[in-house]
């Protein structure tokens, strides 16, 4: 049986998880296949019937969709920038972008949406950018918390704005199809920095902005 380190490795790094990462050991699609004709059985099925006998290569292809988050670099995505801003300095809020990510303890769906912000200090970034780096993130094993402190620590790293605040709201399939069973609860988990953690009235203009009434509001 193989042991396949690097991804062990991968879970320690913590944020330098971040980075694309290579596996040199990485299994063949073919034992990945096989692995999931294991599971078929361990379910009590027959992965050789014919309603089974693609299903193999179809989870492979998925996978490989769920998870290219792992080789892509996040902070490549924000390194072009921007400095032509008439000196713009208040808040750059993108709101209700759409996070699918696994969860990495059940590998199963966390469907949710993501409020990203932050105070340019002299540079912006596309904001097609900040999307790109959820994207990245969320296309991996993740724990919310984890993926809530990771998106807001590139965009500090590499934008180096005056603050960075990042909100989740998501809903765990591993909580809502098995064990409690709590379909409509939703986790919030969030992420502030400068600016955002250390002034109450910018953290409370984020929230105001993010908020259900606030956006039906706008939206009228
Ligand atoms: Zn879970």
């Amino acid at each position: 049986m193989n042991i396949h380190t690097p991804a062990a490795k991968l879970a320690k790094s913590g944020r330098g998880a971040k980075k694309t990462v290579q596996d040199p050991v990485k299994p063949s699609r073919a034992e990945a296949e096989a692995a999931i004709r294991v599971l078929l059985s361990w379910a009590g099925d027959d992965p050789a019937r014919e309603g089974l006998r693609d299903t193999p290569s179809r989870v492979a292809r998925a996978y490989k969709e769920f998870f290219k988050g792992y080789a892509e670099d996040p902070e490549a995505l924000l390194a072009r920038t921007f400095e032509e801003t008439e000196g713009y300095d208040e808040m750059v809020v993108l709101r209700d972008i759409r996070i699918e990510s696994h969860c990495e303890h059940h590998m199963v769906p966390i469907i949710g949406r993501a409020h990203v912000a932050y105070l340019p200090g002299t540079r912006v970034v596309g904001i097609s950018k900040l999307a790109r780096v959820v994207d990245a993130y969320c296309r991996r094993f993740q724990i919310q918390e984890k993926l809530t402190a990771q998106i807001a620590n590139t965009i500090q790293d590499v934008l180096q704005p005056r603050g960075v605040a990042v909100v989740i709201e998501a809903g765990h399939q591993c909580m809502s199809t098995r064990g409690v069973h709590k379909p409509g609860a939703s986790m919030v988990t969030s992420r502030m920095l400068g600016e955002f953690r250390d002034n109450p009235s910018t953290r409370r203009e984020f929230l105001a902005m993010i908020s259900p009434r606030t956006c039906s509001a706008l939206e009228s």
